[in-house]
């Protein structure tokens, strides 16, 4: 803060800024996407400490640090409105799966899930720090299993109040909303009336509701109304995330799932969509294949119904299922092991590879009995091949759809898991954009950026203007591309050459900074009231 008076005067007196050597930092010779879709302008991008101070065209100089863009194009840091990077977060606080695609801010706390207190959790985070921002929902099904346990029966009037407790909880301690996971023990228990009482503790504290939704599947239209009507009565921003149509008999119904989401828009629920631009998934075997009811009660529960031979081939009976039509798609070689604790050595390989190695065939109803096995043993997540491109590609046009990876920071070389942690935003930029052409440029990065900060409440990030928060990425949009693949998933992105988080340089030309200057982002009800959303009165 040297100069303050001097500037102060300066800036009183409507001058413009004209000390170069006054700015940390400034980015040539840009094309600077700004991320509200406008077309790009050519111009200079000057920082200051955390903070943008000057966009325009030949900014004075010198400045502490300069750096020519070369032509490409500058864009605020990408905003992942849906991570797990609490997986691998603590391991690899450089984040760099996330930095190599130009991901400045994660947003956690997904599904359903979060830690409890979301507080202590937020302050570890604060305390690592990270190279990136980081951010969190409050999940339902952890503020239902912490009351309920993963019990499959509704809550008492009591109960409710103190999930409710819970959740405004979560918000005071800076949750961004309320996320539920209705696909998964125990939020799957959970009824729509009981979802709704939570959500609009979260919207009356400026937060919003983000679902993992019921079933992507066979009910999958019931699933996107019941998101909507949680929006519409829950009386808060409702958001379908990740959304996709699992299983061949769901393909094409994108058409009606999006056309639901502007039929509420248009009466004024204020529904929006996140999606990865990936026709596969990736979850828990056990979450994708086994009937809920199964699940209730926790791993032991789980391991006595399976030793009854009655129940277990009433399980066995819907992982069959599920193996034909849905997450298998029909074909036990589309469902390949990710991460597998008790055999590492599973990893990388789809059911069909198992068994062909144990000398069976690789039936629908051999691989159902594996994954029993394997759920037996300690369980294992996987990554299932059973999305339709035709959809991913009608999701990701829809304006009203952000991009998000539902990825995590994985341990470079670990495990086979889904290309998505390494590839999201570099893929929809190169592939989408530039090679299908079903976003434009602007239009695609609006979708990384201030889209998701206005749908999170982030008043200061997402945008390159004077004023805002100095999260920047560079990048050549000729060549950015993702290189992780399903069979080799450990790549990085590639393309990115400048990336900048709250002023400070993390990644330049290859090479990673030893910066972190990541900060925790906490929601409107945590903010003092004076800063942010709060100041507005419920
Ligand atoms: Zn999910």
């Amino acid at each position: 803060m040297k100069r303050t008076a001097l500037l102060g005067a300066m800036v009183l007196a409507g001058a413009p800024l004209a000390f170069g050597e006054d700015h940390d930092l400034v980015v040539r010779n840009a094309r600077v996407v700004d991320g509200t879709g406008a077309p790009w302008f050519r111009a200079d991008v000057a920082v200051r400490g955390d903070t943008i101070v000057a966009i325009g065209p030949n900014l004075p100089g010198p400045a502490r640090r300069e750096v020519d863009a070369g032509e490409r194009v500058i864009a605020p840091g990408f905003i992942d409105v849906h991570t797990h990077a609490r997986r691998g977060i603590f391991e690899v606080p450089t984040a760099e799966n996330y930095v190599r695609q130009g991901v400045t801010t994660l947003v956690e706390g997904q599904d359903g899930s979060s830690p409890l207190p979301l507080g202590e959790f937020l302050a570890r985070v604060e305390a690592l720090p990270p190279a990136v921002n980081f951010a969190s929902l409050v999940g339902h099904g952890s503020v239902r299993e912490a009351v309920l346990g993963r019990a499959d029966r509704a809550p008492s009037a009591a109960e409710i109040a103190r999930m409710q407790e819970l959740v405004r909880e979560g918000m005071r301690d800076g949750a961004l909303g309320l996320s539920t996971g209705l696909f998964y023990v125990p939020g799957t228990f959970a009824r729509t009336d009981e979802v709704i009482a939570l959500a609009r503790v979260a919207g009356e504290r400026g937060g919003i509701h983000v679902s993992h939704v019921r079933d992507e599947a066979a009910g999958v239209l019931e699933s996107v109304r019941e998101t909507i009507a949680i929006g519409e009565e829950g009386r808060l921003p409702t958001q379908v995330t990740h959304h996709k149509l699992i299983g061949r008999a769901s393909w094409g119904q994108s058409r009606d799932t999006l056309r639901l989401i502007e039929e509420a828009r248009r009466r004024g629920v204020d529904a929006t969509v996140d999606a990865y631009p990936y026709t596969a998934s990736s979850t828990g075997l056990s979450a994708a294949l086994l009937p809920a009811w199964a699940l209730e009660g926790g791993t032991d529960a789980l391991r006595q119904r399976l030793s009854s031979p009655d129940t277990r081939a009433r399980i066995r009976a819907v992982v069959v299922g599920k193996i034909r039509d849905e997450r298998g798609g029909g074909d036990p070689g589309n469902i390949r092991i990710a991460a597998c604790a008790f055999d590492p050595a599973l990893e990388g390989m789809s059911l069909a590879d198992v068994l062909r190695t144990r000398g069976k065939d690789a039936t629908v109803e051999n691989a159902a009995d594996l994954a029993l096995e394997i759920v037996e043993r300690g369980g294992a997540s996987g990554v299932f091949h059973a999305i339709a491109e035709a959809d991913v590609e009608r999701i990701l046009a829809a304006p009203f759809t952000m991009v998000a990876s539902d990825g995590e920071v994985p341990v470079f070389g670990r495990g086979a898991p889904h290309p998505r942690s390494y590839g999201t935003f570099a893929r929809v930029l190169g592939v989408y954009v530039r090679e299908k052409k079903i976003l434009g440029l602007e239009e695609a990065v609006r979708k990384m950026t201030s889209f998701p900060a206005a749908r999170l409440g982030l008043p200061d990030r997402g945008l390159l203007r004077p004023g805002m928060k100095a999260d920047l990425v560079v990048f050549d949009p000729a060549t950015i591309r993702d290189r992780a693949t399903f069979e080799a998933p450990h790549q990085y992105a590639e393309g990115v050459s400048l990336v900048v988080v709250s002023g400070e340089v993390v990644l330049e030309g290859n090479r990673l900074t030893a910066a972190r200057p990541g900060r925790v982002l906490r929601g409107p009800s945590a903010r003092p009231a004076a800063s942010g959303r709060a100041a507005v009165a419920y």
